[in-house]
Parts: C-alpha cells; sequence; structure tokens
C-alpha cells in the first residue's frame, strides 16, 4: 500500500530517561496535531530526530522499538552532528541570513560538512522505508538539501518541501558560500510552500539569478521537472483555542489573574529568546509608553515571557543578558509600591497557563524583527471567544499578511509601536469586536487542518501534471514509432527551427553559426529521395541564405516573411509593410539607452530587442516595461509583440510560421510531416499542422506539441536515427 513519509529534524515526542527506562511524551504542538491526522494512519510514518543523544546500541534499540510503536522512526544524531550541523549550520548560518541578520552569520566549512553528512543520514534511512508510489513531506530549513538526495536516488517518487522560516530576499541568500548547492537541493521537490507570497517570491528569484533554471510564473523548471512553488500559510489548532477557555483549570486561572491584577490593564508578550523577535525594542516601546504617559503608571503591565533557547549560544546569551538588564531597569525607573511595571519570566509554562493569559490579556504585542508566519498572534486570536481584546502585529511576521484587522506596526518604529499601545488601550469595544470577528474567522477557517490538506492535495495535482508532461517525452518506444513512420512514408517533409533546435543557445547570435557535424546531418537528411527539409527560423534572410542557401534545403526567414525554395530564389510575403518601424524604434532605443547590453536586431518586417547580455534580474525588469509600452503603440496597427528567449520581437501579424508552414503542405501532398523546434512562435507550427504530423517541442515547457525533447543534443541524436533504416 501507498503510505505517506513524514520528515522534519525533530520527532513529535518528548523522550525522558529514569534508570535506564525511556518514556515517550507525544508533543501538542499544532505541526504535530495537523500532521497526526496523517502519520498516525496505516503504515504512514514521521521520520526525524528524537530530541535525545543515544549513545548505547541497545538503549537505542530499545528506544526505536517504542517510537514504531506510533508510526515514529528515529534518526540518532552524535553531538558532534547536534553542534556542527544543527545547533551550527541550521541555527548559526541558515537561521540569521534567513532572518535578515547575516550580521550574526558564521559561514564555518565545517558546519557545511556535517550539514551535508546529517542530511544524507535522513537520505539513508528514508531509503529503508520509502517504496515507489509513496509520498515524502520534508520540512524545514534543517534538511534542505534533502528533496535533492532522495530525488537523486528515486526520480520518480512525489516529493513535498514546506519551510517555516521566511526566505530571504536574493541580496542575503547569494552571502552564503553553498547557496547554489541549497537550492540544487531543495528544487528535488515537486511542490515547495512558504508562508507567504513574499517568501515565495523571493525563493523564485534566487533559484532563477544563481542557477540555470527556467521560471516562469510560479514554476520553476530545472533537470526537465516542473516544480511548483507556491504559498501556503500554515494555521492553528483552532478549536484547541477556542475551546480551552471554557476548561474548569483554565477559568480558575483566570479567576487568579484577575485577582492579581484587578483593573489594571494587561499587556502580554510571548516569544521563544531569539534575536529575530525584537524583544528589546519591544521593552523600549513600553519605557517610552510611561516615559510619555504617565497616567498610565500603575494602571498597565507587561506581561512578559521568554521561553528558554540556544542560550549557550554567546549571541542568545547576550541578549538574555540585556533583557535582564533593561527589565531591571524600567521595573527599578517605574515601579510604585504596589505595582512592576514588568512582570518577567524566563521560563515555559503550560498551556494552561498560556490559555489563561490568552483569555486574561487585554492586548498581545507580538512585534518580530522577522518571522516566518508567528503562532502566538493566532493562538491569542483564537483564543479571544468574546471578540474583544486588540492584536498589534509587526508587519514582518508572516501572519500579518491574514491578520489585516490586527494594529500593524514596524518593529523599528519604536515610537509606532508605543502610538500603537496607546491606541489599542483606547480602543472601543466595538471596533474591537470588529476588527477580532474577521481575524477569528480568517484563523478559524485557515487552520491547521486545512493547511494540511491543501498542501497533500496540491502535490497530488503537481504529480498528475508532471506525468501527463512526463507522458510526452520522446522515449525509446516513441522513437522507434516516428521511425517507423518515418520509413514507412514516401514523401516526407521535416520543419526545422534553428536556435535552441538544432544548436545550443548562445549569449552572441553572430556565434551560433553551423558546425561541420550539423551541415553533415542535414546534407546527408537532404539527399536521401523523398525528404524535403525546411529550415523555419526567425532570423533574417542574408543570415539564413549565406548559412544554408547552398545546401539542398528550403529556407523560410524572419517567421515567414521571407521564403525560398531549394533552387528558387528569396522572395517576400506580398502585401506587407515595414512603415511602423519608424515609429516603433524610437521606443525600443530608448529602453536600449536605459538598458547596459540590450541592443536592437532590425529585419525586413520586424524589429527586435535582446536582452540576453543584460544583467539578469534587469532584463526581465525592462522587458516588461517595453512589452507595455509596445503592446500600447501596436494595438491598432496589425503587429503583435513576442517574448521570446530573452527577446522582444514586433512583427507584422501576417507573419507566422504557422502560416508559412502550412503554405509549404499546399504545394504537394506528404505522408509523413514532423517540426520540430523550441520557441513560442514555434507553437504557431505545432498548432497549425494537421493532427497525423509529429510535432516535438525543445526543452521542457509546456506546449502545443505532441512529444518534447530535451536539448539540441537529442534533436540531433533523433535526426541521425533517420538516416539509414538501420
Ligand atoms: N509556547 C509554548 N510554551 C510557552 C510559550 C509559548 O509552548 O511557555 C508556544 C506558543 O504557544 C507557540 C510557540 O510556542 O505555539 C511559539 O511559536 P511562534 O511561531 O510564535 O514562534 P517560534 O518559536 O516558532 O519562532
Amino acid at each position: 500500500m501507498r503510505k505517506t513519509i513524514i520528515v522534519s529534524n525533530r520527532l513529535p515526542v518528548k523522550i525522558s530517561e529514569t534508570n535506564g527506562e525511556y518514556t515517550l511524551q507525544p508533543s501538542e504542538g499544532g505541526l504535530a496535531t495537523g500532521l497526526g491526522s496523517i502519520y498516525r494512519e496505516g503504515n504512514n510514518i514521521w521520520i526525524g530526530w528524537p530530541g535525545q543523544e543515544i549513545t548505547d546500541q541497545k538503549d537505542q534499540d530499545k528506544v526505536t522499538k517504542q517510537l514504531r510503536k506510533i508510526n515514529l522512526m528515529p534518526v540518532y544524531l552524535t553531538q558532534d552532528e547536534i553542534n556542527n550541523f544543527y545547533e551550527g549550520f541550521s541555527n548559526e548560518t541558515l537561521w540569521p541570513v534567513f532572518h535578515y541578520m547575516a550580521v550574526y552569520a558564521h559561514y564555518e566549512q565545517s558546519y557545511w560538512d556535517a550539514y551535508y553528512q546529517v542530511n544524507k543520514k535522513f537520505r539513508d534511512i528514508i531509503m529503508k522505508v520509502a517504496e515507489p508510489g509513496d509520498t515524502i513531506w520534508i520540512h524545514d530549513y534543517q534538511l534542505l538539501l534533502l528533496p535533492g538526495m532522495i530525488r537523486a536516488e528515486m526520480p520518480e517518487i512525489s516529493i513535498g518541501f514546506f519551510q517555516h522560516i521566511p526566505f530571504p530576499s536574493f541580496e542575503l541568500f547569494r552571502l552564503i558560500p553553498w547557496r547554489a548547492e541549497i537550492l540544487e537541493g531543495m528544487l528535488g521537490a515537486d511542490l515547495m510552500g512558504f508562508h507567504t507570497f513574499d517568501d515565495t517570491r523571493h525563493f523564485l528569484n534566487a533559484a532563477s539569478r544563481i542557477l540555470p533554471v527556467n521560471t516562469s510564473a510560479n514554476v520553476v523548471s530545472y533537470n526537465d521537472r516542473a516544480i511548483v512553488v507556491e504559498t501556503f500559510p500554515m494555521g492553528i489548532d483552532y478549536n484547541k483555542y477556542a475551546e480551552m477557555g471554557k476548561d474548569p483549570e483554565v477559568l480558575q486561572q483566570v479567576q487568579n489573574l484577575r485577582e492579581n491584577f484587578g483593573n489594571d490593564r494587561l499587556v502580554l508578550s510571548i516569544d521563544r529568546l531569539d534575536y529575530s523577535k525584537g524583544i528589546l525594542q519591544r521593552l523600549q516601546a513600553f519605557e517610552l509608553l510611561l516615559q510619555l504617559h504617565p497616567e498610565y503608571i500603575g494602571k498597565v503591565v507587561l506581561y512578559m515571557i521568554v521561553v528558554p533557547s540556544r542560550d549557550q549560544v554567546p549571541q542568545y546569551k547576550e541578549l538574555r543578558d540585556e533583557i535582564d538588564k533593561q527589565v531591571g531597569n524600567i521595573n527599578a525607573r517605574f515601579r510604585t509600591l504596589a505595582w512592576h511595571p514588568i512582570q518577567y519570566f524566563y521560563r515555559s509554562f503550560p498551556f494552561e497557563t498560556l490559555s489563561a493569559l490568552y483569555n486574561f490579556a487585554d492586548i498581545c504585542l507580538v512585534t518580530p524583527m522577522r518571522d516566518g508566519m508567528n503562532l502566538v498572534s493566532k493562538e491569542y486570536v483564537a483564543s479571544r471567544s468574546n471578540n474583544d481584546g486588540v492584536l498589534i502585529l509587526s508587519e514582518m511576521a508572516g501572519a500579518s499578511k491574514e491578520l489585516i484587522d490586527a494594529i500593524i506596526v514596524n518593529p523599528n518604529n519604536i515610537g509606532a509601536i508605543t502610538r500603537a499601545i496607546v491606541d489599542a488601550l483606547n480602543m472601543p469595544l466595538p471596533e474591537q469586536q470588529r476588527r477580532m470577528k474577521q481575524m477569528r474567522s480568517v484563523v478559524s477557517k485557515f487552520n491547521i487542518n486545512h493547511w494540511v490538506k491543501l498542501f497533500m492535495t496540491r502535490l497530488q495535482e503537481v504529480n498528475e501534471m508532471q506525468k501527463n508532461m512526463l507522458a510526452r517525452r520522446v522515449n525509446q518506444e516513441t522513437a522507434v514509432l516516428i521511425r517507423q513512420q518515418y520509413f514507412n512514408s514516401k514523401k516526407r517533409i521535416i520543419f526545422l527551427d534553428y536556435d535552441g533546435t538544432l544548436v545550443g543557445f548562445q549569449p552572441n547570435i553572430d556565434q551560433a553559426s553551423p558546425d561541420p557535424d550539423l551541415y553533415q546531418l542535414l546534407r546527408e537528411l537532404a539527399s536521401i529521395p523523398g525528404n524535403d527539409l525546411v529550415m523555419i527560423s526567425g532570423r533574417n534572410h542574408e543570415t539564413l541564405g549565406e548559412w544554408f542557401g547552398h545546401l539542398d534545403l528550403d529556407l523560410i526567414a524572419e517567421h515567414g516573411a521571407w521564403q525560398k525554395t531549394k533552387s528558387g530564389e528569396w522572395y517576400q510575403l506580398p502585401g506587407l509593410t515595414d512603415k511602423w518601424k519608424k515609429e516603433l524604434l524610437p521606443i525600443m532605443e530608448l529602453a536600449t539607452d536605459r538598458t547596459p547590453g540590450s541592443f536592437i536586431e532590425e529585419k525586413s518586417y520586424s524589429l527586435v530587442w535582446h536582452y540576453r547580455k543584460v544583467e539578469s534580474g534587469l532584463g526581465e525588469l525592462r522587458a516588461n516595461e517595453l512589452m507595455n509600452t509596445l503592446r500600447y503603440y501596436t494595438v491598432e496597427k496589425g503587429l503583435q509583440v513576442l517574448p521570446g528567449d530573452k527577446v522582444i520581437e514586433v512583427k507584422n501579424v501576417e507573419i507566422n510560421k504557422g502560416k508559412a508552414a502550412l503554405s509549404w503542405l499546399n504545394h504537394k501532398k506528404y505522408d509523413f510531416i514532423m517540426a520540430m523546434g523550441d520557441d513560442v512562435t514555434d507553437e504557431d507550427i505545432f498548432k497549425a499542422l494537421p493532427h497525423k504530423a509529429i510535432t516535438i517541442k525543445v526543452g521542457s515547457q509546456v506546449s502545443a506539441a505532441q512529444y518534447y525533447l530535451r536539448s539540441y543534443h537529442e534533436v540531433r541524436h533523433l535526426l541521425r536515427t533517420l538516416r539509414n533504416r538501420e
């Protein structure tokens, strides 16, 4: 039976040991709950580190057995691996860069080596259980290389990947010395998910600028696979938080809080100790509040929980010391005999206490400098069954994209946070309720189960889409069929595009001249009785004539504007005009003046703006601008604007490779028709030819062609097999 394998750095379990006996306690995190519906079913499984160093083989066996009973499978890590892979590369290299704190990043070869090795260790364990047909869902930044490593072993298996932390802008990501390897690893997945649209955009941008990949919209074409990259904002277990407010233990704790704080207004702040959370700035904002608004002294309390985390790492220890210091200063400065401005706890609390605080606090203050999603903000919203309370949320948290009815602040703007607290303290109840209701409906609908379902369904759809594309690749069987059809026919015509189809893509257009091998191949094919070879290209007729005029080929240049039969002379398509060029040339020249590396190619009936030598990113940007301007000017002139491979071409609508190809078919009756091309303009041929024609797209994009081949090498190979029967 097909199964689903979940993989994350940590297993959803806590292990404790007393006198050689191990007890397992399932963890209650949101992700564990959401994925519970998957991994607990049938022979599904969750693979990860159990969170405890167990060195003794016998102990490992014992724990493994216990874990297997609840569908978990451990990857044991040594202390060295924990130091270098987890604390090292994951938390001291990736974490700071991905959270825009690149100054904190360490780029250590030994960290990278360990990261690579541990990803391999995960791969080896997955390989023991994975079977064809299974689905693997990998989670988070500790395992970025894993999708690629599994793909190399099992090319057909379905792999999803979700990143729970932000993906930074290209300018930051490029700092990492192993950036290409990381992207290659991630691109082993079929579906890749991020919390926000910005993360998705940043990933697509990094991939297209660092690797030789094609991206169109949200699809990356890499190693002949289409990888879909999408936004899936993660939700929480809404019902659990909404209902917890009725729990007797929680009600009791709320009562205790009420007795303790009386009429004081409570501002709640909950984070893990981390420099990405903006804790110091939040303290400054609270201090400013008391300074600017002494009327709140004795009336407002900041209840601040910081959950211990990574406090062996120097930056974290420093942060902790600094928080201690600031809290001490503020308390010393403003406290009265009966009131402390900040109640600060450096520890974690049981779920009931958190729920009581969420229920009791008037304001929840969440101001991270950068946060993938931020669950605390959603948990506060879900807990507010009365629809009152105010959420103040940083615009740098992923959650701010969904919780737009919060008071949104820039966490670096201390004054703005202070003003937000004042606004929140004075917000009328109906306004609180209006906002909270909206946010609650979002958190309720996009809950964790919805998220899991959405991701898994999309992964299936992506696999379907890939299969449809795969079905069209020319494989051994289809190659045999094509050969059979070819050799069983008497009158054959083959349309061949030139650039990208018969030769590779060159940065310099004049460098792509034909090589002796190609000449030889074309000569041989053209000399076979019954064969008509037609070179059908966008190039100008002079070049095409110079290169191929002496061969036994028909030539179609400039997408059909110029045509020539084997022994005949060049002639033009009648009725074409080039008067429009005068008007459009200055527009293209303006773009060229503003864009170093770009140039204009003028053909008889078309103008082409090339940007293949322009700094990547800038070229695409200018191309978009130019397309928009050109469309405006061409709309009523019978012209079309075509985006191609690093080119934009403007030409008369009558000029069309499809129409040109059809006119060839009118001359003679053929019993074998084949066309090969790589460009958008070749799509016109694929669409125009009769159904029985064999159409082959070069490259792996979606196409109107029946089949596709990967590169011009494969095109030449196929053509070679048509030279003789054996
Ligand atoms: N949390 C907890 N114990 C505590 C305080 C917080 O388990 O004493 C939980 C909190 O309920 C939330 C999570 O820790 O689910 C923090 O998630 P968030 O996305 O806000 O930040 P992260 O720590 O993942 O960066």
